[in-house]
């Protein structure tokens, strides 16, 4: 039996979260197993009910669960508010108390999207990368901080068992991949970084089997867009890994495809990159194949059924090829499926 919280927030987290919904209830059906979804309030939406964007129910239930789904969060109708009502502050305090600790993007190019990507097909072709940013420490958490008339400031500062547990799950990662982890620090220059390096390398004594180097961060930047075959795990902190995530994730193509998984000892949160995207909101054409591609990483990262999650990958590929696309990876002269037509394709696809 799995239990899962489904958040479906603001804008069109509530369609995109139907469709993963969906596709979880084809599973269940599929493979005999029990599924309960409970779905709690979070965001603007728990805002208008409760006048709180998170509340204690929302994150007890979250706590009593075996993964949470979240849509995606925020609008403009919540944005005047003051900084520690906003969904962002919502969004950090969700992660914090559920101490999840590590955010994980893939950068996958699907062949039958090629040409959406930024890059020229022949480099992008065969992508398939995965970014470990620690997400709860380094400098956006660092004290000292603050800003007066005359200067600003923050503090980069990691605690060994920060990096070790994200190079931990990095190295475990890699085992079940192709085996080799690229570190991204600035060690040139930062002290911090310098540690880092350290601690990872410490790390790697209990991981012989996994090829390890070190890249700077800002050589980094130009191999994911000069070279992005060469990586398999990314392992980085929580400011260099919030930069080249997105790059990384761009070269693939549409926002409307990356999926996430943030990661703690005990509690994991799925959920798709993209915002709330209030300028589609209501009309049933966002694409859901993030949120849907998130259940993928649920399957693999929380319930350890990477066979499932290959199967979920599958039906998305699948489909893609036969040429179905929603509006935002559509070309001009390619009709667009509704949200809830994509849904159904997928779930089509991935059969009875
Ligand atoms: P956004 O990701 O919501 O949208 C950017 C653009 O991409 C828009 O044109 C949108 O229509 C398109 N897009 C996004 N997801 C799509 C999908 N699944 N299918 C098709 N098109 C899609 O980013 P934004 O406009 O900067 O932010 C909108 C709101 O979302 C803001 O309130 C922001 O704070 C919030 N936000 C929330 C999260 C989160 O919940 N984790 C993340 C980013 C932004």
């Amino acid at each position: 039996m799995y239990k899962i919280v489904s958040i479906p927030g603001d804008g069109i987290g509530p369609e995109v979260v139907a469709g993963a919904v969906a596709v979880l209830q084809q599973l269940s059906k599929k493979h005999g197993f029990e599924l309960v979804i409970e779905e709690h309030p979070f965001g603007g939406a728990s805002y208008d009910l409760h006048g709180e964007m998170l509340t204690d129910a929302t994150l007890e239930a979250c706590r009593n669960c075996d993964a949470v789904l979240l849509g995606a969060v925020g609008g403009p109708k919540w944005e005047s508010l003051p900084h520690e009502h906003k969904p962002e502050a919502a969004l950090l305090k969700i992660r914090k108390e559920l101490g999840l600790f590590a955010n994980l993007r893939p950068a996958k190019v699907y062949d039958a999207l090629i040409d959406a990507s930024s890059l020229k097909a022949d480099v992008v072709r065969g992508t398939d990368f995965l970014v470990f940013r620690e997400l709860t420490g380094g400098i956006y958490f660092g004290q000292p901080r603050g800003y007066d008339d005359n200067r600003g400031w923050n503090t980069m500062v990691y605690e060994r068992y920060e990096v070790e547990r994200i190079a931990r799950l990095a190295f475990e990662a890699a085992r079940k991949r192709d085996g080799k982890v690229i570190s991204i620090d600035k060690a040139n220059v930062l002290e911090v970084s310098q540690f880092w390096r350290n601690v990872v390398h410490e790390v790697h004594k209990d991981f012989a089997d996994v090829v390890l180097s070190d890249m700077y961060v800002d050589n980094a930047a130009m191999q994911i867009v000069r070279n992005p075959k060469q990586f398999d795990v990314i392992v980085t902190s929580n400011l260099f890994g919030d930069i080249l995530s997105d790059i990384a994730g761009m070269i693939t193509g549409s926002l409307g495809m990356l999926p996430s998984a943030s990661i703690g000892t005990k509690y994991a949160l799925y959920e798709p990159i993209h915002g709330s995207a209030p300028d589609i909101a209501g009309q049933n054409k966002a694409n859901p194949i993030a949120t849907i591609a998130s259940v993928a990483m649920m399957f693999e990262h929380s319930f350890g059924l990477p066979e499932i999650a290959r199967e979920i990958y599958k039906a998305i590929e699948d489909t893609l090829a036969q040429g179905l696309r929603t509006a935002d990876i559509a070309s001009p002269e390619e009709t667009a499926l509704s949200t809830t037509d994509m849904t159904a394709a997928i779930v089509r696809q991935l059969g009875a």
